[in-house]
């Protein structure tokens, strides 16, 4: 990373730049700055309030959050992380993000923030001297204004209706050939390490993955960033794009999978004893996740909609479980090389909040790792077909179970627990006034 008041000095042609946190829904919030006062908020940060990063989905105040009248509403201090400056290819330019997290008036960190939230669990990793390795998988659709994905569902000649774009297809691919040069530029320039891309199962329908790195914070970081870009870079081409979980009731929703190993202080991963089952390391680190899966299930789906894509035979979980090499699981651990043993969990859609997702598993992992937890037995065949535990079948259910949790207070800071009730609580209330039209435009376009 360029230091950002070198940075602010080499690009003069800069006029302007972005400031901005991802709040409680990973949207980003902040402010645009002229480049002329930009070195102020390098060395000084900048101000807004604490309840600006725990608006509900229509960007409003919480009614009953004590962040907002009790408190007067009183600003944070938001300073840049250390990504530095990063440039926002999407926009007429040229111009660039400066990402910033909040602290206390007393330098604390805010901890209501999620990227810090993210960090506390990684802090907790480094004391026992392990570090996390991440890799994000993004699903997305690319849609048209009005909310239909761009590719036709009916056959032009036959007339008939096609459910499926060819998973893996080239041809789906290559109709986007401009909008992904010009993706993986972007990736380039903003320095998102983009792997491959794929055609998904639903019509318009692409996953991206984004290569495993040692750094968690900054995994999470080009996880937000990546959405920006994509959504941002989608209209300049004249359509739209969105990570909401389940758009289309005929095709799979978009999930966000994680996959995760550990390593240790000299760098070997302690999932991986050269065999093809892994470590007992390994067991406990999914025990971990499978004890809190049905607690933290509103952080994986955070949204009304969210429920929708947990269905049977949509390649997305709906029973708690975990398996070798199998997707209808939860938790898959992908076979392939051992030194490569990792934990895919398969249960974010993909309108997650990057930096709660990964906080919530690596939490979970190491509370499974701290207790030496055993799970269950792996699963074998079609999880769809068999009678597991569930994870919460709707969000309010999912919010009490999120609330009443004895486990969740191990994973995710205290502010950080109580605001995400109060935001989803008022989202259910005012989403339940909503025709189910009404609550897909909201989504399609938000997350
Ligand atoms: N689209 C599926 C989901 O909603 C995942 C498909 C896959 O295995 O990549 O999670
Ligand atoms: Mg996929
Ligand atoms: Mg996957």
């Amino acid at each position: 990373m360029t230091d950002p008041k070198t940075w602010l000095r080499k690009n003069p042609q800069v006029r302007t730049i972005r400031v901005a946190a991802a709040d409680l829904n990973g949207q980003p919030r902040g402010k645009r700055v002229p480049a002329r006062f930009a070195h102020k908020v390098v060395e000084d940060g900048t101000r807004f309030p604490f309840s600006a990063l725990n608006l509900d989905i229509w960007g409003e105040d919480i009614d009953d959050s004590p962040l907002v009248f009790e408190s007067g509403d009183r600003d944070g201090v938001l300073r840049p992380t250390d990504r530095g400056f990063v440039p926002m290819p999407w926009l007429e330019g040229p111009t660039a993000l400066l990402p910033i997290w909040m602290y206390h008036e007393n330098g604390k960190p805010y901890e209501g923030d999620p990227r810090h939230a993210l960090a506390l669990v990684l802090k907790r990793y480094k004391a026992l001297g392990l570090t996390p390795v991440v890799a994000l998988e993004l699903e997305f659709f690319l849609i048209d204004d009005s909310g239909k994905t761009l590719q036709v569902p009916v056959s032009p000649r036959s007339g008939k209706r096609r459910k499926a774009a060819e998973v893996l297809s080239i041809r789906a691919l290559d109709q986007f050939d401009t909008f992904f040069t010009d993706l993986y530029d972007a990736c380039e320039e903003m320095d998102i390490p983009a792997d491959t891309a794929i055609s998904e199962a639903g019509l318009g329908q692409f996953e991206i993955n984004l290569m495993h790195q040692d750094d968690a914070l900054r995994a999470a970081d080009d996880a937000w960033l990546f959405k920006m870009l994509v959504k941002g870079l989608a209209r300049r081409h004249g359509f739209a794009a969105s990570f909401m979980a389940k758009p289309y009731e005929d095709y799979a929703g978009s999930g966000m999978h994680m996959h995760f190993s550990v390593l240790d202080s000299d760098g070997r991963n302690i999932f991986d004893d050269g065999g093809p089952r892994g470590t007992d390391v390994l067991r406990h680190a999914i025990a971990g996740c499978l004890s809190a899966m049905h607690d933290s299930t509103l952080v994986f789906a955070p949204h009304l909609n969210s429920y929708d894509r947990l269905i049977p035979e949509n390649h997305a979980p709906c029973g708690i479980c975990w398996a070798y090499e199998n997707r209808t699981s939860a938790i898959r651990v992908p076979s392939g090389s051992p030194a490569a043993r990792r934990i895919e969990h398969r249960v974010a859609g993909g309108d997650v909040n990057p930096y709660l997702l990964v906080a919530a598993i690596l939490g979970a992992a190491l509370t499974g790792i701290e207790d030496a937890q055993e799970p269950p037995e792996p699963i074998s065949g079609n999880a769809y077909a068999q009678d597991l535990p569930r994870i919460p079948a709707d969000w309010g259910a999912a919010m009490d179970a999120f609330e009443q949790s004895a486990i969740m207070p191990r994973i995710l800071p205290e502010d950080l627990i109580r605001n995400l009730l109060l935001t989803k609580r008022q989202e259910l209330y005012y989403m339940s006034e909503l025709s189910p039209t009404e609550q897909v435009e909201i989504y399609l376009d938000t997350v």
